[in-house]
């Protein structure tokens, strides 16, 4: 519901969607318009008396709340209130995951009158291997017709207002990609429509367009870079009634055309930017549309399309693409990016009419927002008072004085305090010397580091998978915004990497998981996550009973997590302790400082650090945590050492591969050379313990046994999961 008060707007200048209008007054009532009159008339009517607020508009124009075509919401409400700050009232989000963060982000936006309103595609349909699976291999995808209408219909029971398919070989970032073929795109569009769902399709370039005409999708996004689109596609287009949402704002961006980080400049916008947000737009380069640029990419023929498209009777939606974040430096930035947009289609041929159309009725009209999108009695008050006559001058859109989302006006003013007084602005991501991504939002992660998004890169693949044995979502959090930063790992240099240790980080985790749930359930309520990472088991795991899950790591790893999990993933009913500290250094007492009480029985979980350690800092470490460890505690271990790189396969596959190769990576990472047995090296310290083999945990869970740990190949290595019992009492502490 809207506010429970009239409102009343005299002497404006009203561009109500697709007309404008002199000196009218527009009365709002309990969230809605109810009546648009001229001024005069409305001052002597019987609803100027019960107007509890009354603005005299002289001098402004009035709009329709602005409709951002193509963003990314990038799983945070932060984004939503940015770009109502700037007059975006809706936003159409054409890519969000996982499904259930984009339901409740839309969800909330509904009735958050301090957001905008987001609908979404939700997960977009791309090829098997194409652009985005490729570096986000947890998507489901399509390798031709058959399965498209499954995916549609899926895609509509997880709350889709939209259907996004790609069509694009990755020919902007370096790659050569599978994509959908035009039958696939086309089944997928019927599909889309026989669900009553609009489709639009992510274009690359001139090909991929017609690939999109032929399958007959309702709308086209982005425009060509390499050429101007040719005419006789521009015509088809208009007779087969098709929609474009050109994205010039990330078109420009990607091409590194000026003009458009001199928004960074101009007062009115970056007033009200945030740091991180600001930053993003003066220097930030993550998010474009394209990543490898080449002199035969030229902004001009981008305009030279929307102009003929135009021209020539195409409906035009204004659509920026928006994807920054906190903690992704994209520079197309929500809310102020659709302002630009706006400037570009005038410079592109349209008169500021046609381009505030094209943030308003069009859109609304593409998409089924028949509630708004106009200003009308009956639609929803969501109303943008600006400064000047944007009518003629379309810059004038930036100069927002009032905004209203369902008649409820929102504090502008306050948002902006709000974000001042915050931290200061993280930097932009970085990379390392060999080009990945190691850093979000200035958290940079060492090279032991960012071992834990190897382990991320596996969880997050897992989480897509039908068949998976989890859901992660700090790791696929990870994907989706802060994808470079798995590179190294879910890309080429990684490979080998993945494809020896098979299943085993997705059999590994489980294995943990249960074990968990059993030592929780048997009475342990303290748990101690040792080397963290991007540990998930706090925000995912259904706990038996209520439960402290300390997490210890290094700084870098822990600020980057923080990054990540901040206002995108919820704990799951058990209460997280993250604990800064070295392994090597005085954790115990960091541990005690945060909570921990070694009087209380606790569940030790030693995962993917060992074989970090030399012998003598392991046995330092399982020493430390005995002496902490109350009857009945409980441990487990993934236990491994540096043998793994001595086999024959290793060694062939080290020298076979470049000094990138993640594999090395490992290889210089890798310091436990200890040759006592696992178990009796535990049983030392005091600890009755059985173990597992990663072959027969893929048995339990018919998966293919990792080649790596393959006891039947020749050569292969030996890594072993341990979980025991305390058998001795606490050592001095
Ligand atoms: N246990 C996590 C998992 O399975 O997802 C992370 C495993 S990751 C392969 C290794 C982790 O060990 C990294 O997060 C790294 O920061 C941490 N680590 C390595 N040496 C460490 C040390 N001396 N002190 C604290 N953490 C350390």
């Amino acid at each position: 519901m809207g506010a429970p008060f009239v409102i009343r707007i005299d002497h404006a200048r009203v561009f109500d969607g697709e007309r404008v209008l002199d000196d009218v007054s527009v009365l709002v009532d309990t969230g809605r318009v109810t009546a648009v009159t001229p001024t005069a008339q409305a001052a002597a009517g019987p609803a100027a008396a019960t107007a509890a607020e009354v603005i005299d508009a002289t001098g402004h124009t009035l709009l329709p709340g602005l409709i951002d075509g193509h963003t990314h919401v990038m799983g945070t409400l932060h984004n939503l209130r940015l770009a109502l700050t700037f007059g975006v009232t809706t936003e159409v989000d054409l890519f969000s995951f996982p499904a259930d963060l984009t339901g409740w982000l839309c969800d909330t936006a509904a009735h958050r009158d301090d957001l905008a309103d987001l609908r979404s595609a939700g997960t977009v349909i791309c090829a098997t291997g194409g652009h985005p699976a490729a570096t986000m291999p947890f998507l489901p995808s399509l390798d031709g017709p058959a399965a498209a209408g499954d995916q549609v219909r899926l895609r509509q029971k997880e709350g889709a207002h939209v259907v996004k398919m790609m069509l694009d070989d990755g020919c902007h970032h370096g790659a050569e990609l599978p994509t959908l073929d035009s039958a696939t795109a086309a089944a997928v569009a019927d599909a889309a429509r026989s669900a009553g769902l609009p489709s639009v399709a992510h274009v690359a370039d001139v090909e991929t367009v017609r690939t999109a005409l032929d399958a007959g999708v309702d709308a086209v996004t982005h425009v060509p870079l390499e050429a101007p689109l040719p005419q006789e596609a521009v015509d088809r287009a208009v007779a087969e009634g098709r929609y474009f949402i050109p994205t010039l704002a990330m078109m420009e961006m990607s091409c590194g055309a000026p003009g458009g980080r001199d928004l960074a400049a101009d007062e009115r916008i970056a007033g009200h930017l945030p740091a991180d947000a600001l930053s993003a737009l003066t220097g930030g380069t993550e998010g474009l549309c394209v990543t490898v640029p080449s002199p035969e990419l030229d902004f001009a023929n981008a305009l030279e399309t929307t102009r003929r498209l135009h021209a020539s009777g195409v409906p035009l939606v204004a659509g920026t693409d928006a994807n920054n974040a906190p903690g992704r430096a994209c520079p197309v930035v929500h809310g102020a990016a659709l302002h630009r947009e706006l400037e570009l289609l005038v410079t592109a041929g349209l008169s500021p009419v046609e381009a505030l159309r094209a943030a308003t009725a069009t859109p609304a009209r593409l998409f089924g927002l028949s509630d708004r999108g106009r200003i009308a009695p009956g639609l929803r008050a969501d109303l943008v008072l600006v400064e000047g006559d944007a009518t003629t001058d379309i810059t004038a859109t930036r100069a927002v004085r009032r905004v209203w989302r369902r008649g409820v006006s929102f504090d502008r003013e306050a948002a902006r305090a709000a974000w001042q007084s915050a931290a200061p602005p993280a930097p932009v991501a970085g990379s390392d010397p060999a080009g990945v991504a190691t850093a979000v939002g200035g958290a940079e992660l060492t090279a032991v580091g960012s071992t834990a998004l190897a382990v991320a890169a596996s969880r997050a693949a897992e989480s897509g998978r039908p068949d998976r044995l989890f859901q992660d979502p700090v790791a696929v959090q990870v994907a989706v915004a802060a994808g470079g930063a798995l590179a190294a790992w879910s890309g080429p240099r990684g490979e080998l990497l993945r494809r020896a240790m098979g299943d085993y980080f997705a059999l590994r985790t489980r294995f943990f998981d249960d074990w968990l749930h059993e030592a929780v359930t048997a009475g342990c309520r303290q748990v101690v996550v040792l080397a963290a990472g991007l540990d998930a088991r706090a925000f995912r795991l259904d706990w038996p009973a209520p439960v402290r899950v300390f997490e210890i790591d290094r700084a870098d790893v822990l600020t980057f997590k923080d990054k990540i999990i901040t206002g995108r993933v919820p704990l799951s009913g058990s209460e997280r302790i993250p604990v800064t500290c070295d392994l090597r250094d005085d954790w115990p007492g960091a541990l005690r400082e945060r909570g921990f009480d070694p009087g209380l029985p606790t569940a030790w979980l030693v995962e993917g650090i060992m074989v970090y350690l030399t012998e003598e800092e392991g046995d330092g470490l399982l020493a430390r945590l005995g002496a902490l460890s109350a009857p009945a505690s409980r441990i487990a271990v993934e236990y491994g050492s540096r043998a793994m790189f001595r086999t024959d396969n290793t060694r062939t596959a080290l020298d076979a591969t470049a000094e990138s190769d993640t594999l090395h990576t490992l290889a210089a990472l890798w310091r436990n050379e200890s040759t006592t047995d696992p178990l009796a090296r535990l049983a030392a310290h005091g600890w009755t313990a059985t173990t597992r083999e990663p072959a027969d945990l893929a048995a339990e869970h018919g998966r293919p046994t990792p080649p790596a740990f393959d006891p039947r190949q020749p050569g292969t290595a030996r890594i072993t999961l341990l979980s025991g019992r305390r058998h001795t009492s606490p050592g001095p502490g």
